[in-house]
């Protein structure tokens, strides 16, 4: 094929469907596809400046960079040009006719239909180029590489709906211009001072000069190109110069988020190691939180010069929801994410940003309502400090927040400081229950005899709690007790008259104890007589070496093996049920009635039994001998 010819190609089908759903959920948010654009220029040109780096012929000396919009009213169009590091043919058929992001697909099932909703998500995947299409029906394309030939110009062009075309050109300058044809009814933008108000507003805090033509000038001289943003880098200004409003606008634009962060940090470092840090923590979690594949990390400048996107050597993977810039004066300029792996200089770096941050969270825990909102959309991440960090364990442990029997419903609100403070006089350790959902912790069995002493228990219920309970062994001194697991021991929360009576009817009931055990077999490791019901008849126990049930389930929901283990089985002889058991003479009756009480404590705990037709005929067989009386 002659690599002039004109080809029509198709964008690929997740490309296709994000077009369609941006133009029709983002009309409230139009203005910016100017914002995109322009920080894809921005980036052109730092990828640029990056490359002359090691090649200097790319930048021919003097040539200033720059961005500039060029508005033609009467045609309609705006254009947006560059003289960054420009595509070829290959380039612009892949960038621009493909979303390289990783979990792109489930992203778009994710979407509602709601458009505000959709709106919002739309946002935190980041829109990108085809932002251009909210406001235009024909997208323009003409760019060429940095160190081709003006022959090896492309022109790519698209009404957005479901194919482009490319073609090549001739092309003098290096490069890319994007031209966008206004639809009729978004004709506004064609006005020199919405344009340039739009501009201040969105690419302000772009490093490189956006140019513009001054706006009519009385006297009818020809208008001359000018600066109209503030061309410095945010972070390099000092923090008394910068308003909240620029710092909001700035996160905008690296982050490319729709919404104001929930807060940030602003800081410059002096000393053995310098450097100036802008952090922020998003008032969402990104769309891909939890996709650990995601490209994530802080953009990386050395003495003001872009280095990297994404560098993710700069902060901990449980912090990858923080977004931002570093702009460090002792890395080198050729350095590469290979170097930073090593370099001992980002190591410091590190342990700095991540106290950084963990300030920043730790003032955000300061109000209520804020760190609710917080811990809402980052709380679950956060935990997986808590078990991974050895440095700083204690201080996120001190973060965590969780729902506890004093607390009101699911909401995850209560820290551990506020526990101990709660805690009864003889109290030692704290006492947590783990279920798969709120509603089977809250219910535990094991919680009832903490409720009749009025102990406080932590009920979790996040996929990774158990999980993080295995690494976080003590709080503030304090060491957790999962109130399922071992022997229950209340130590002086007992009394002396409370462990006699236990060892009392512990032996009254050696013979009940026998016969279920030999009824469960190897079913079970032990059936002993509990001390943890008041309620309840009875219920399973893990050993305290053994495996908790959360984390079992989440092994074995992954498709990983799962070693068998076998549980204690606890019978209250309290309870009437038990009584009846242990006064009751007729084998098949005893067997039914065991075997019921065996299968309900694992229905508590919100296990599945294997056999529940079994269950329910049992069930049902001693509810008729019930009737027949
Ligand atoms: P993102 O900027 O997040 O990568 P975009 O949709 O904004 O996503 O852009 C897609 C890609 O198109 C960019 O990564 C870049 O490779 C290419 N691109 C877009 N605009 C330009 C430009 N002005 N100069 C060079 N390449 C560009
Ligand atoms: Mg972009």
């Amino acid at each position: 094929m002659n690599a002039a010819a004109k080809e029509t190609l198709g964008f690929q089908s997740e490309a296709k469907q994000l077009l369609h759903l941006m133009i029709h959920s983002l009309y409230s948010n139009k203005e910016i596809f100017l914002r995109e654009l322009v920080s894809n220029s921005n980036d052109a040109i730092d990828k640029l400046r990056f490359q002359a780096l090691s090649s200097p012929e790319l930048l021919a000396e003097g040539v200033e960079l720059a961005i500039h919009i060029d508005l033609d009213e009467e045609a309609g169009t705006i254009t947006i040009s560059d003289n960054g590091i420009g595509m070829n043919r290959e380039d612009a058929i892949s960038h621009l006719g493909t979303i390289a992001k990783s979990g792109t697909a489930q992203f778009l099932e994710s979407l509602t239909g709601d458009q505000q909703k959709d709106a919002q998500l739309i946002g935190q995947f980041g829109v990108g180029f085809y932002s251009s299409f909210i406001v235009a029906d024909k997208v323009v394309v003409e760019t060429r590489a940095a160190g081709s030939e003006p022959a090896d110009g492309v022109r790519w062009t698209s009404a957005g709906e479901s194919d482009f075309e490319v073609e090549s050109i001739e092309r003098e300058i290096v490069g890319t211009s994007v031209t966008l044809h206004l639809k009729a009814d978004e004709k506004e933008f064609a006005d020199g001072w919405r344009l340039r108000s739009i501009v201040k507003k969105y690419a302000d805090h772009v490093s490189v000069p956006v140019m513009m033509k001054q706006l009519a000038t009385e006297d009818d001289a020809e208008p001359e190109d000018e600066i109209v943003n503030t061309a410095k880098a945010l972070w390099t200004r000092s923090r008394t110069d910068v308003s909240d409003d620029e710092y909001g606008e700035f996160y905008k634009l690296v982050s490319h988020d729709f919404q104001d962060p929930m807060t940030w940090s602003h800081n410059k470092v002096e000393g053995k190691f310098e450097y100036t840090s802008l952090l922020y923590i998003p008032a969402k979690a990104p769309f891909d939180l939890y996709n650990r594949e995601s490209p994530r990390g802080l953009k990386l400048y050395v003495q003001r010069v872009f280095i990297m996107d994404e560098a993710e050597q700069f902060l901990p993977l449980y912090l990858r929801f923080v977004r931002g810039v570093v702009d460090s004066n002792d890395l080198s300029l050729n350095v590469s994410r290979e170097i930073l792996q090593k370099d001992p200089t980002i190591d410091s770096m590190r342990s700095a940003l991540t106290k950084r941050v963990l300030d920043m969270i730790e003032k955000l825990s300061r109000d209520e309502g804020t760190y609710q909102a917080f811990w809402d959309e980052f709380g679950q991440v956060l935990k997986e400090g808590a078990a991974e960090d050895q440095n700083n364990k204690e201080k996120v442990a001190g973060l965590l927040r969780f729902a506890t029997t004093a607390s009101e419903g699911p909401v995850q609100n209560q820290s551990l400081a506020a526990y101990i403070q709660r805690m009864q006089a003889e109290q030692e350790k704290i006492y947590y229950v783990a279920a798969e959902n709120y509603h089977t912790a809250a219910n535990s069995p094991h919680l009832e005899i903490f409720r009749k002493k009025g102990i406080e228990v932590l009920l979790l219920h996040d996929r990774i709690d158990e999980w993080l309970m295995n690494y976080l062994a003590e709080f503030d001194g304090k060491q957790f007790q999962d109130v399922a697991r071992g022997e229950l021991d209340l130590g002086d929360l007992d009394n002396e008259e409370e462990k006699a009576n236990q060892e009392e009817v512990e032996t009254e009931f050696t013979g009940l104890i026998d016969r279920v055990k030999e009824l469960l077999g190897e079913g079970v490791s032990e059936v002993r007589i509990t001390h943890r019901l008041t309620d309840s008849p009875a219920c399973l126990v893990v050993s305290e070496d053994d495996m908790g049930m959360q984390m079992r389930r989440i092994l074995e929901s992954s498709g990983q093996p799962v070693p068998e283990t076998q549980r204690i089985f606890e019978i209250n002889p309290e309870h009437p049920l038990v009584a009846k058991l242990n006064d009751e003479p007729d084998v098949d009756l005893f067997n039914n009635l065991a075997l019921v009480l065996y299968d309900q404590a694992k229905l508590a705990e919100g296990t599945q039994l294997e056999e529940p037709a079994t269950y329910v005929s049992r069930l049902n067989k001693l509810l008729l001998d019930l009737a027949a009386g």
